[in-house]
């Protein structure tokens, strides 16, 4: 199994909610605009299974992306993430607006971002998880850049990181596999 820079893992230890990123983390980026309207994204289900997870142990999930589309509604209703905003332009503003709905502080929270509009996130977070191929100035920021790409378990590596750093692994491994 991965080995974590142990940073990281002291990092993650404290972490109660983990927010995501769409575009280019829970896919990989591309967008499919369909004849006819509307749209299509792929999501990875190793990622799913790695948040459901991770929600188990008692970690919250949220969703803050610059874009709208309904898929993301339907995928995060089906994964059970409370809290989703879309069409979110300032993504500082929408972590204010996290911080009211979650009752914790951005302290206790880590975000998983690919690109520029992250940045402001990286900076008020207390772990800040990006991919392979994100903005160079994004993977420079990050405390953390998964092997996975994105959407393509990259969230799923996240999940297990937290989930190591936090000794709660083996417990969800064992709430499954039995
Ligand atoms: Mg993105």
């Amino acid at each position: 199994m991965t080995a974590y820079p142990a940073t990281v893992l002291a990092k993650a230890r404290t972490i109660r909610l983990l927010v995501l990123d769409v575009d280019g983390v829970l896919t990989d980026g591309r967008l499919y605009y369909l004849t006819g309207g509307g749209e299509a994204k792929a999501f990875n289900t190793q990622d799913g299974a790695a948040l459901k997870m991770l929600m188990g142990t008692g970690i919250a999930t949220a969703i803050i992306t610059g874009r709208r589309s309904d898929v993301v509604d339907r995928r995060a209703r089906e994964l059970g993430i409370a809290h989703v905003q879309q069409g979110v332009d300032d993504k500082a503003e929408g972590l204010r607006v996290l911080q009211a709905q979650s009752g914790l502080d951005a302290s206790v929270m880590a975000h998983m971002g690919d690109d520029v509009p992250d940045l402001p996130l990286f900076r008020r977070v207390a772990v800040a998880f990006s991919v392979p191929g994100a903005h160079p100035v994004v993977t420079a920021r990050a405390d953390y850049v998964t092997r996975a790409t994105a959407g393509m378990g990259a969230v799923a590596e996240v999940c297990h990181l937290i989930m190591t750093a936090q000794g709660t692994w083996n417990d969800a491994l064992a709430r499954i596999d039995r």
